[in-house]
């Protein structure tokens, strides 16, 4: 594979990497894609577990760029470009029907993201891609203001144009281990310093494991330091064998990171966010006299999951058989306190290992976002999550790679 010569190099087969070649192959540029791994697009297939969470329905496009935080103005000219719409039309074009469930979160009709890296690969095939499969990048060269070469543990790669879209260091099994960071750092770029984000956590409680796989829905979770509250989420999570994940823990999990190093950080889950107190220790009074030979234990399949059942009432250390017209008012009170205040003490995230996102990456100040090249380096452009961008769970962030990847493409092959 020496000194062969392309229009277009695109280093890194994941979902930026995959729509940035077929893009700048399908405006008539010559690319070679570069993955290190024998399959391209290893991340992509374990998005949504397994069936792909492509993007968020969302019309309003700053509703959308502001789930990114701060950064996320930076994307908007992308989205303008290549929005959520065409995102959704791009995929049915090339035969993957998609559909909206609950959360505007996409899906292909079919569930599986296998079916999404087909429909990519064979958008690849189709304009003529040269895929290098098992080829690790292992340095780019620069002469002057230009990347000369990319280098390959044998022979080079030369292009006139560079899209770097190696993801960033996170689940790094799937082949993403920070060698787009190196390389951006060593042509000059400054990055910002990467930190895993949306991770599951790790809690002192072993009670999570009797609970594990249970999802519960529309809860309130909020963080604690010091008894101060530091953020509330309502929505999702689900615990593990370990401690919770799901939506509300993964989003709240880059601030917990952040929390943990300075202290204690509790989570206290509202069970019924849609009863306040009185109104909750009402309905208990209910329950308790409308079943009132009936054991405590039975009382509480109205409120909570079967396997809730038994934990909350190992905590509350009312005796499981106790008849419900003999529970005392302060037995009623530790309950209730249990159904709004469920609390758990984190003792770490899952870190780089299992997060499903990277924080930090190429600063977006050297990067110009109407086009995604380098505005240090003439002939190279990023995209996908190697840049300093990162949203929520819900589709977020794949959006991210095809709206960059689409951009950076096109830019490259036009300019
Ligand atoms: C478990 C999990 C579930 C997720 N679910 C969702 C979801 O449902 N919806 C959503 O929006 N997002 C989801 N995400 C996030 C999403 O997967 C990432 O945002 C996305 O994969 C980033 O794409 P990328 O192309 O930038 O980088 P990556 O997908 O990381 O791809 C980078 C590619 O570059 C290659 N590469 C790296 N270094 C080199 C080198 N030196 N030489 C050659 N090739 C190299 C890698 O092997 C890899 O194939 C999930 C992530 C995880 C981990």
């Amino acid at each position: 594979m020496t000194n062969k010569h392309y229009d277009i190099c695109v280093i890194g087969a994941g979902p930026a990497g995959l729509m940035a070649a077929g893009i700048a192959a399908q405006n008539g540029a010559s690319v070679v894609l570069i993955e290190k791994n024998k399959q391209p697009g290893k991340k992509l297939l374990l998005t949504g577990k397994g069936r792909c969470n492509i993007t968020r329905d969302e019309q309003d496009l700053s509703e959308f760029t502001t789930a990114f935080g701060k950064n996320g103005k930076f994307l908007y000219p992308a989205l303008k470009v290549f929005s959520i719409e065409d995102t959704i039309n791009f995929f049915a074009s090339l035969s993957l029907e998609t559909k909206t469930e609950r959360g505007q979160r996409v899906f292909p009709i079919s569930d599986k993201a296998t079916d999404v890296l087909k429909v990519l690969q064979a958008f690849l095939r189709k304009n003529r891609v040269e895929v290098l499969r098992e080829s690790p990048v292992v340095k780019l060269t620069k002469n002057g203001q230009t990347v000369e070469k990319v280098n390959l543990v044998s022979g080079t790669i030369k292009a006139d144009k560079y899209i770097i879209a190696t993801g960033g260091v996170s689940y790094p099994e799937t082949g993403s281990r920070g060698d787009g960071f190196r390389w951006a750092k060593h042509l000059g770029h400054t990055v910002v310093h990467p930190y895993p984000a949306l991770m599951s956590i790790i809690t002192k409680e072993d009670w999570v494991k009797d609970l594990q796989g249970l999802s519960l829905k529309n809860v309130s979770i909020s963080i604690y330091q010091n008894n101060r509250k530091q953020d509330e989420r309502f929505g999702e999570a689900l615990f593990t064998h370990e401690g919770m994940s799901g939506p509300i823990i993964l989003d709240m999990s880059k601030n917990i990171a952040q929390l943990l190093k300075q202290g204690t950080v509790e989570l206290k889950i509202d069970l019924k966010p849609a009863l306040d107190y009185p109104k909750l220790d009402l309905r208990l009074q209910r329950d308790f006299k409308t079943k009132s030979n009936k054991m405590m234990k039975n009382c509480l399949d109205d409120l909570l999951p079967q396997k809730l059942i038994p934990v909350i009432g190992n905590l509350s250390g009312i005796e499981p058989d106790k008849k419900a017209n003999s529970v005392t008012k302060e037995e009623r009170k530790t309950l209730l306190h249990l159904l709004k205040e469920l609390t758990v003490t984190v003792i770490a995230t899952s870190g780089f290992n299992k997060a499903v996102i990277t924080t930090g990456g190429v600063s977006l100040k050297e990067i110009d976002p109407r086009t995604m090249k380098s505005k240090l380096i003439d002939n190279l452009y990023f995209a996908g999550e190697i840049i300093d961008l990162d949203g929520p769970t819900g589709g977020y962030n794949l959006q991210l790679c095809w709206s960059t990847g689409y951009l950076a493409a096109k830019s490259a092959a036009s300019a």
